[in-house]
């Protein structure tokens, strides 16, 4: 959201030191003029930068329910409006939304009709189970960071999370033990097996000491790992991805190849693009670590991007 070039090129740069070799660069709800700038510099300079490969955009926000904006602002939701962001269709990717807000059935419609690619997500939303299905019928095929931000899994109200466990649409989780607990990433990752994604939902803090840091226009506070608004609602993550690996292999029954899996070849596949395997025609881009998940060295497109020092 910094709309600068630097700022790109500042997580490019930093994000192979985390076994990261690619990423979609991800806009949050701020206002509309300040999600025009954020889109139109990752659009000319997301080819531009020297490390870490951006892949696309995605959107989380501002198409989301206000009652569920977690750390996004929500005095600047907006109700879905293609035209909004249609100059940069192009490089979006995937959209997080809520689809039972009032006239955004129509937009996922219209998006699903004009832009098979791009991936639709069920996410900061109050769907209730039945909207949540629906959804999917119309196009939804994804859930962003599953049980955070939506409503809760609950036996008689099963919600997103439920219609998320009975059908087959991805989702992604952010396994920092802060937003989800162990038995629920175990519960999850049981549910989902190879549907599963693990994301890291960084903020600027990634990868910086504790402290106080901005996260679209509101100030966050990072420490012991967890970064929080003042009212104490989670914001974004300080989690890394050899980390989200390392807990998911000793929290849960994952076995490493499935944890790999799950932050290669599944979200690869999702995204339709030639990486997460190592074969002919591929994209070489390569992680080497070892046995405690710390980072030896991070390839992009065959050239070293980080060597451990
Ligand atoms: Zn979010």
């Amino acid at each position: 959201m910094d709309a600068t070039p630097e700022a790109l090129e500042m997580i490019s740069s930093t994000l192979p030191q985390t076994g990261t070799t690619s990423f979609l660069a991800t806009t949050m709800t701020m206002s509309t003029q300040s999600i025009d700038n954020a889109l139109h510099n990752i659009q000319d300079h997301a080819t531009k930068v020297s490390g870490a490969e951006i892949l696309g955009i995605h959107l989380e926000g501002p198409f989301i329910n206000p009652s569920k904006h977690g750390a996004q602002d929500a005095q600047y939701v907006e109700k879905g409006n293609i035209s909004l962001i249609e100059p940069y269709m192009n490089k979006i990717k995937m959209i997080t939304l809520a689809p039972e807000v009032e006239g955004n059935e129509d937009f996922v419609k219209q998006l699903t009709l004009d832009y098979p690619d791009v991936i639709l997500s069920l996410g900061h939303s109050d769907a209730n189970y039945e909207q949540s299905k629906e959804s999917f019928k119309w196009g939804v095929s994804h859930v962003t960071h599953l049980f955070n931000a939506m409503t809760p899994y609950h036996h008689r109200a099963p919600g997103i999370v439920g219609a998320t466990f009975d059908s087959n649409v991805t989702c992604d989780i952010i396994p920092d033990l802060v937003h989800t607990h162990p038995t629920i990433l175990e519960l999850t990752y049981r549910m989902k097996e190879d549907k599963l994604i693990l994301i890291t939902d960084a903020m600027r803090a990634g990868c910086m000491k504790s402290g106080v840091y901005d996260l679209g226009g509101q100030e966050v506070t990072v420490s012991e790992g967890k970064a929080s608004l003042a009212d104490g609602t989670l914001a974004g993550s300080v989690l890394k991805m050899n980390e989200a690996l390392r807990n998911m292999t000793q929290y849960t029954s994952m076995t490493l190849l499935d944890a790999v899996n799950a932050v290669t070849r599944i979200p690869a596949e999702k995204l339709g693009i030639k990486k997460g395997a190592l074969k002919a025609g591929y994209d070489a881009d390569i992680v080497i670590f070892d046995e405690d998940f710390s980072i030896i060295s991070t390839i992009v497109a065959g050239e070293v991007k980080y060597k451990r020092g």
